[in-house]
């Protein structure tokens, strides 16, 4: 069947400096967000978007029966520190998801809220935007980030199990419990059913992916494989119309990382530590207990156990130095 589908840039203000794209199928679906650059200094998400907006303009061309079931909208999460090229300007937008931040936030007059004040008020309202304008059945959000150590593809789903059948359908590792070791990120809000409509919450479906190194180009192809992944799993695109390449350069790029992992621990930083890693370590790097990872204003640091290290942190800013996770067999 032959569909009629079209890429439609908003107009709308502060909407506007947001809005990556947006594609409407010609069938009722998901409502499909993905955020990208909700830290300013991690690219491949935004180009990663950009490109999937001109791979679903191109596919009716090449494949006449392709059908796409839903909306997919894409928005620039931190746009101050994006245009920059920063992690952040005052604070890191992913944590400040909690409802104290919001009722800060709320109650700051619109021309008082500075940097990511005025970030969070407006990104909140977008997503708020595009739910009243489609009323989805389902609100899909995809959050995607880079890292600043290499070999960091994995994805992160919420408490919830629709959550969790997405992640793995994404085809790359999978870290569960993250949300405990963290506060007030943007997946907290999605996994709390907090974007409301109308005074009611929303049910919101959430996963964040990790692409890779922030400047690695194949975090780019990564971040596309999993927005396609996502469209699929969510009945946004059938299977038969997915190229398999995608489907590879995930399976292949996690063959050899473990396939599910739990938090067991984050070394969390306070201002004023001088936190340093010591060189060389990368995603999922297995670490022994009592192992010197990095040190501090206090001395060395050490692995509090046996694991898998993530995320450890060769950036200057940043509220975690590292975390620790371990492989769930079965
Ligand atoms: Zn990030």
């Amino acid at each position: 069947m032959r569909i009629n589908c079209a890429i439609v840039y908003l107009c709308g203000a502060a909407h506007m400096k947001r809005l990556i794209g947006r594609y409407t199928g010609s069938r009722p679906g998901a409502l499909v967000i993905v955020i990208a650059a909700l830290h300013g200094n991690e690219p491949a998400g935004v180009l990663a978007v950009k490109e999937v907006f001109r791979l679903l303009a191109l596919e009716p061309q090449v494949n006449p029966d392709f059908v796409f079931s839903g909306r997919l909208v894409g928005l620039i999460g931190n746009t101050q520190a994006y245009q920059i090229g920063q992690r952040f300007i005052e604070q890191d937008l992913n944590r400040m998801w909690t409802p104290l931040h919001l009722r800060c936030m709320q109650q700051t007059p619109l021309a008082e809220r500075q940097a990511e004040w005025r970030e969070l008020g407006e990104l909140l309202a977008a997503v708020q935007e595009e739910v009243l304008q489609y009323k989805p059945k389902a609100l899909v959000v995809l959050d995607l980030h880079t890292t600043s150590a290499n070999g960091g593809v994995f994805c992160i789903p919420t408490d919830d199990k629709a959550s969790l059948r997405l992640a793995k359908e994404l085809h790359a590792p999978v870290v569960l419990g993250m949300l405990d070791g963290l506060q007030g990120t943007l997946l907290h809000h999605v996994a709390g059913n907090r974007f409301e409509i109308g005074g009611y919450p929303y049910y919101s479906v959430g996963v964040a992916f990790e692409a890779g190194q922030h400047e690695d180009p194949e975090s780019v192809s990564r971040a596309i494989a999993a927005v396609i992944h996502t469209l699929r799993a969510v009945g946004c695109v059938r299977a038969e119309d997915v190229d398999s390449r995608h489907e590879w350069l995930l399976r292949a790029f996690s063959a050899t990382l473990p396939k599910v992992t739990r938090l067991r621990h984050v070394h969390h930083i306070r201002p004023g530590d001088a936190f340093g890693m010591r060189p060389g370590y990368v995603n999922f790097q297995p670490v022994r207990r009592g192992e010197h990872l990095a040190d501090d204003a206090s001395g060395p640091i050490f692995a509090p156990e046996d694991g898998y290290i993530l995320m450890p942190l060769y950036q200057p800013i940043g509220s975690d130095g590292f975390f620790i996770v371990q492989e769930l067999k079965n």
